[in-house]
């Protein structure tokens, strides 16, 4: 079998071909103004390709091709075993394109290929199949009603949905959205990143022939200002957004001023990890603290930005976590034994940096803190961890999406959960102990969508709703209850005399 190594990937690189057009109604078409903008690559700085901008006009002819196939049903009024074939067909293909999306995503966004063969593209082509099997599995009710009523409760799609994505996981997290959306007979039109639009932009031509007809499935690049469109849009009738908790302000007020399109919101994060004195295994316990933050760039929405550390096992902790955060060195992203990549971009990698810089006036630095790489053109931290002891500094509050780690000290669990609690996000929080009662009281108090007990972002299968609590959003990404985002209840009621 073919091994591949750093030259394999290389190799493959220049053969790619890169599409930068938005796919409208069936195909790839250049933006109606002929603008376009540069995709840089973050592992070299260098121009991979020019990527179409759609504009307010575009965003019209890409909303009225996905009205006009819902309304011709040409999607929606297919039998379920012949959309969950479709989708089927479609996601098997992404599969049968695995390293060429990879190496697309690693290009595009500096995500080691390690982690994009292993995880962004397989998970995106489950997410598909998932859904798709979910697609004749799902039915209404019959409720309870007078002797001589007959009470039909069904779901049925909402219309034309719109997804705006963000850049760390540029296939995932949009598969997240289109393929429930998609597998609840809505037409689809996706705004990917602007910093990472090329696996999105590819995977309509899949899906295309994968049998999805046209206008069903849209992708639209462009910068913010094409969200805006999408989120203005009084055709619009459903906005699914994942990105910072800034913009899905905007959105809501978009929506608000337009025509009340739903909005469903998954936001940034600042999550606590919680170590306990009594922690099972803390070698494990810090293995996973540096995952926590430092896989993927600590380019993570569930980022475990903020460790908790008992004062009774700091020094202990801390000196197996510092060894633990030496695998995370950067490397070139195209190199399989790479485990920490490139920063999205220049403009990623000087927000990290100022926080660097603010994080040196309010705390310890104890590992890491500065730019490398320099030489290669592209955008590379070393893995960064403060030792803090002020819960209410910038780093410690803010989110940083990147690999910088704040260490912070408990005494007891009340004060742990006041110190985890204390965030305007609530998206994921971990804690580890040995105590089955520790582990349920705690878990109950903390208010995040997700909580793992003495393990951190496990659960990559799609049976869990994923989402936030307080300022990291609203409704739920995977699962069956990701359905309910893209479609309307309705209740029937049929008079039988
Ligand atoms: P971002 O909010 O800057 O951008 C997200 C998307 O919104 C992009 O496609 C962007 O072009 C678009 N956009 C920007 N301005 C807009 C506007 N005014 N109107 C409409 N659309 C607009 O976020 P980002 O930097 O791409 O991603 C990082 C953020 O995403 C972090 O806060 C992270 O926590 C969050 N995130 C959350 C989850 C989750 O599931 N909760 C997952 C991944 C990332």
């Amino acid at each position: 079998m073919e091994s591949k190594d750093l030259k394999y990937w290389q190799d493959r690189r220049a053969t790619l071909h890169f599409e930068g057009r938005a796919f409208i109604d069936g195909e790839y078409r250049a933006s109606e103004n002929g603008k376009r903008f540069d995709c840089v690559s973050p592992i070299d700085g260098k121009v991979l390709t020019e990527i179409a901008e759609c504009g307010a006009s575009d965003i019209d002819v890409a909303v009225a091709a996905a009205r006009r196939a819902f309304e011709q049903r040409v999607w929606c009024g297919l039998n379920p075993r012949q959309r969950k074939a479709i989708l089927l067909r479609w996601a098997a293909s992404i599969g049968e394109h695995l390293d060429e999306l990879a190496l697309l995503e690693t290009l595009d966004a500096g995500k080691p290929v390690a982690d994009t063969t292993t995880v962004d593209v397989p998970g995106a082509a489950y997410c598909v199949q998932w859904f798709a099997e979910a697609i004749d599995k799902s039915g209404g009710e019959v409720a309870p009603a007078d002797h001589h009523l007959v009470g039909l409760v069904t779901r049925e799609p909402i219309g034309v949905v719109a997804a705006v994505v963000p850049w760390n996981f540029p296939l995932l997290m949009a598969s997240w959205k289109f393929a429930p959306a998609l597998a609840a007979g809505n037409s689809v039109v996706l705004k990917p990143s602007e910093k990472s639009p090329l696996t999105a932009i590819r995977i309509a031509q899949l899906a295309h022939e994968a049998g999805i007809p046209a206008g069903v499935f849209n992708v639209v690049p462009g910068t913010g200002e094409a969200g805006k469109q999408l989120a203005l849009h009084r055709d619009v009738d459903c906005l699914a957004f994942t990105g910072s908790t800034q913009v899905g302000k905007l959105i809501m007020q978009y929506a608000g001023q337009s025509n009340l399109k739903r909005v469903w919101l998954e936001l940034g994060g600042k999550s606590p990890n919680i170590v306990m004195p009594d922690c099972p295994d803390l070698d494990r316990a810090a293995q996973a603290a540096a995952s926590a933050i430092f896989y993927n760039m600590g380019e993570m929405c569930t980022a475990g930005s903020r460790l908790l550390v008992h004062r009774d096992i700091k020094a202990t902790f801390l000196d197996k976590l510092l060894a633990a955060a030496r695998r995370y060195q950067p490397g070139n992203p195209m190199d399989p034994n790479t485990s920490m990549g490139a920063i999205v971009d220049h403009a990623q990698m000087e927000r990290v940096l100022d926080y660097i810089r603010a994080g040196r006036e309010e705390a310890n630095l104890i590992a890491g803190g500065s730019r490398v790489h320099c030489d290669s053109g592209g955008f590379y931290i070393e893995p960064t961890i403060f030792d803090n002891d002020k819960p209410d500094a910038r780093i410690v509050r803010e989110e940083i999406f990147g690999p910088v780690l704040s260490v912070l000290t408990f005494d007891t669990v009340d004060e742990a959960v006041r110190i985890a609690n204390e965030s305007e996000y609530g998206l994921a929080a971990a804690v580890w102990t040995s105590d089955l009662a520790t582990a349920h009281d705690v878990s109950r108090r903390l208010r995040a969508g997700t909580v793992w007990v003495n393990c951190y972002d496990e659960g990559g299968d799609m049976n869990f709703p994923f989402g936030g609590y307080k300022q990291s959003g609203n409704g739920r990404d995977k699962s069956l209850h990701a359905l309910e985002k893209y479609t309307e209840l309705k209740s029937t009621l049929i008079r039988l005399q």
